[in-house]
């Protein structure tokens, strides 16, 4: 069903009434805006006063960007510690190729919404049941691998653009609006998992720098398949602990944030400030690029091709 036509209200009421769905008494809604000097303000709001927390979205976004916590927090905290848990799995898609992937997916996402900014999409599905904070973010993961959406969109205390307010990264402000909404698409997660690949395998699909051309060539398959742990030990000398996270190399940090992937990528959940998350995730391309200062596209491409070739002695034995 697409309720393009409804009203900016109506689609903000939908929107909270389906992250609040099956609320439990002191659970939260976290809303978060930016003031005039571009920090970012919190506060929480009880998850059963959906329209109050309407009012209150609909009034700071008259003037501000406006997001919310897709995940409900157990307690006044914004963070991973707040959230046990969640009934919503949901992605970024960034570009035209992850919108086709979705439109073919076998199952409909429960809401879609435009972020406003261009070719920005947000398909969440709805579960039947809350699962945990960590069966979250590994089924937003396998989905983002599956559809070739954003890979660093996976964190269960993700702040997403609610429907009903405008998007002010540009200088014209865009209207972030509820596309579709399928109310009955509730999915058990073992359905939908079923449908994901198990690892995630296809790591030409994987991170933002895929979408530059495909097919790959051999010698980019090769250096994909390196384990983010083995091509972030040789290129910083910081070795995984445990948990499979090192300290970000990309700032200043006391308690490892970068998480490594088996299939070769990484994200980074640390901040370089308070108000600045790092965010910075993907292959081994954009890691290497980032370490030396290199783009991903053309030839500083090919520069970190050759450079990570001789590194990690991969041969090349014919073009492809
Ligand atoms: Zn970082």
């Amino acid at each position: 069903m697409s309720s393009g036509s409804a009203r900016p209200a109506d689609e903000l009421r939908a929107y909270l009434e389906m992250l609040a769905g099956g609320a439990r008494a002191g659970q939260f809604f976290n809303l978060r805006w930016l003031t005039p000097a571009g920090r970012m303000r919190q506060q929480f709001r009880s998850a059963r006063q959906i329209r109050r927390t309407a009012e209150r979205i609909e009034t700071l976004a008259e003037t501000t960007d406006v997001f919310i916590g897709v995940a409900l927090r157990d307690r006044r905290r914004g963070g991973k510690v707040a959230i046990s848990g969640s009934r919503l799995l949901y992605l970024d898609c960034d570009d035209e190729r992850a919108r086709d992937q979705l439109a073919a997916f076998a199952y409909l996402p429960t809401m879609e919404v435009a972020s406003g900014t261009p070719d920005h999409l947000h398909p969440y599905w709805c579960l039947d049941r809350r699962v945990s904070a960590v069966q979250v973010e590994s089924a937003n993961r396998r989905l983002a691998v599956a559809l070739g959406a954003d890979p660093a969109c996976v964190d269960v205390a993700r702040i997403l653009r609610p429907p009903g307010t405008l998007n002010r990264k540009d200088e014209r402000p865009r209207a972030v609006r509820l596309l579709a909404y399928r109310p009955d698409a509730r999915y058990s997660l073992a359905e939908l998992l079923a449908e994901l690949p198990n690892d995630p395998r296809p790591l030409a699909r994987t991170g933002r720098s895929s979408r530059r051309r495909a097919p790959r060539t051999a010698l980019e398959l090769q250096l994909l398949a390196i384990p983010a742990a083995e091509y972030v030990r040789v290129l910083t000398g910081r070795e995984p602990n445990l948990a499979g996270k090192v300290l970000c190399p990309f700032h200043e940090e006391t308690d490892p944030s970068l998480q490594l992937y088996p299939d070769g990528t990484f994200y980074c959940y640390g901040r370089h400030s308070k108000d600045r998350a790092c965010r910075k995730g993907g292959t081994i391309f954009d890691f290497a690029a980032a370490q030396w200062g290199l783009g991903t596209r053309g030839r500083d491409f090919n520069e970190l091709c050759e450079r990570l070739a001789s590194i990690f002695h991969v041969r090349v034995t014919s073009r492809s």
